[in-house]
C-alpha cells in the first residue's frame, strides 16, 4: 500500500433521541481518522490510482478542482508523501492574485503547482480529461475532477467489508459530490443491504447518471441497490444554511464528534430528516460514513 493507513477505521454506535423515536439505529464509520493528511474517502479513492502511478513509473500527478476542493488538497499531500510532483488546475482565473484559502494554501505547501483557469477553459479541460495538460507538463497521470474514476470506485468498494455482517435492514449512507464514493460503497455491499447517497449540490438526474457511468466503467454493469436523496443539499455546493449549522453544532455538542459541514453534516442531517419523515424505515440500521475531517485545526481522535 503506497500510503499506510489506520485500517479498519472505527465503527461507533451513536445513541440519538430523534433516531431512536423513529426506530432507526445509527453507527458512524470513522473514515475521518483514516490518515492524517489524506483523510476519508480521498485516501480510499486515491490509493489505487497511486499504485497505478507508481507501477507505470509516473513522476507527476495532475488533477482538477474548485477553490475549496478537498480532492486537490488530498492529491497534493499524497503526491508529496510519495515523492511525486503534482499540478492542480483550479476553477476561477480571478483567484490567482487573491490570498489563498486554507485548502489551496495547504495544497501549495505540499508542493502542488496551482494553475488558475477561467471557468469556460476549466470545463473544456475537464471534458477533454486533461489531454492538453499532458502536452504542457509532459508525462503525468491525470486524475479526474473529484478523483472519481474506475480505480477510485474499486478502492471505495472495500469499505463495506469493514462493517461486519450487513443484511436486509442495513443502509450505508454517504455524502455525494461526484458520486465515486457512493458508487464504490454500493458495489461493495452484500445482497440485501442498500446504499443511500446525499447530494451536497443541485444535481438531480445528473448525479444518478454519473454513478451509473462509474459502475459501468469499473464493473461493466449497473447496480440497483442505491439511491440519492436530493432534499438536503442546503441550496448548493458549499452552502451551509443557518439551520444546518445549528444542527451540526448541536450534534457535536451532544456526541463530542467534530462534523465537517459541506458533506458530512449534510448527510447526517438527511438521515435525521428522512428517519423522522418515514423515508428510512423503522428497524433500519444506518451506517453513516464520516468521509472527511472538519475544517480548521486538527480534531481529537477520541
Ligand atoms: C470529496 C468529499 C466527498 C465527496 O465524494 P465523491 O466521491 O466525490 O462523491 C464527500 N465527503 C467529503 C468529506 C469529501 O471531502
Amino acid at each position: 500500500m503506497p500510503l499506510p493507513a489506520d485500517l479498519p477505521t472505527p465503527l461507533t454506535a451513536v445513541d440519538d433521541p430523534v433516531l431512536a423515536r423513529a426506530g432507526v439505529e445509527l453507527r458512524l464509520k470513522r473514515d475521518d481518522l483514516l490518515h492524517p493528511t489524506v483523510p476519508g474517502n480521498k485516501w480510499r479513492k486515491l490509493t489505487p490510482n497511486l499504485e497505478r502511478a507508481l507501477a507505470e513509473g509516473h513522476t507527476r500527478l495532475a488533477t482538477f478542482g474548485g477553490a475549496y476542493s478537498t480532492h486537490l488538497r488530498a492529491t497534493a499531500a499524497a503526491a508529496r508523501a510519495l515523492g511525486l510532483a503534482s499540478v492542480g488546475i483550479v476553477r476561477g482565473e480571478e483567484l490567482a492574485d487573491r490570498p489563498r484559502n486554507p485548502s489551496l494554501a495547504a495544497a501549495e505547501a505540499d508542493g502542488m503547482e496551482l494553475v488558475f483557469v477561467a471557468r469556460s477553459a476549466y470545463r473544456e479541460l475537464v471534458r477533454a480529461r486533461g489531454h492538453p495538460l499532458v502536452q504542457r507538463w509532459g508525462r503525468c497521470l491525470v486524475l479526474p475532477e473529484g478523483g472519481s474514476n474506475a480505480l477510485a470506485v474499486r478502492g471505495t468498494a472495500a469499505l463495506p467489508a469493514e462493517l461486519g455482517g450487513l443484511g436486509e435492514r442495513d443502509v450505508v449512507c454517504c455524502a455525494v459530490g461526484t458520486g465515486g464514493t457512493l458508487a464504490g460503497i454500493a458495489a461493495g455491499l452484500p445482497p440485501g443491504a442498500r446504499a443511500l447517497g446525499v447530494a451536497v449540490l443541485r444535481g438531480e438526474g445528473y448525479l444518478e447518471q454519473e454513478v451509473a457511468a462509474l459502475h459501468r466503467a469499473a464493473y461493466g454493469r449497473e447496480f440497483d441497490n442505491w439511491r440519492i436523496d436530493h432534499g438536503h443539499h442546503g441550496g448548493g455546493y458549499g452552502r451551509v444554511p443557518a439551520a444546518l449549522e445549528e444542527f451540526a453544532a448541536g450534534f457535536e455538542q451532544r456526541h463530542g464528534i467534530g462534523l465537517e459541514r459541506r458533506y458530512v453534516a449534510k448527510a447526517l442531517r438527511a438521515v435525521h430528516g428522512l428517519a423522522a419523515g418515514g423515508g428510512i424505515a423503522p428497524g433500519s440500521r444506518v451506517t453513516l460514513v464520516v468521509t472527511g475531517l472538519p475544517d480548521g485545526p486538527a480534531v481529537s481522535r477520541s
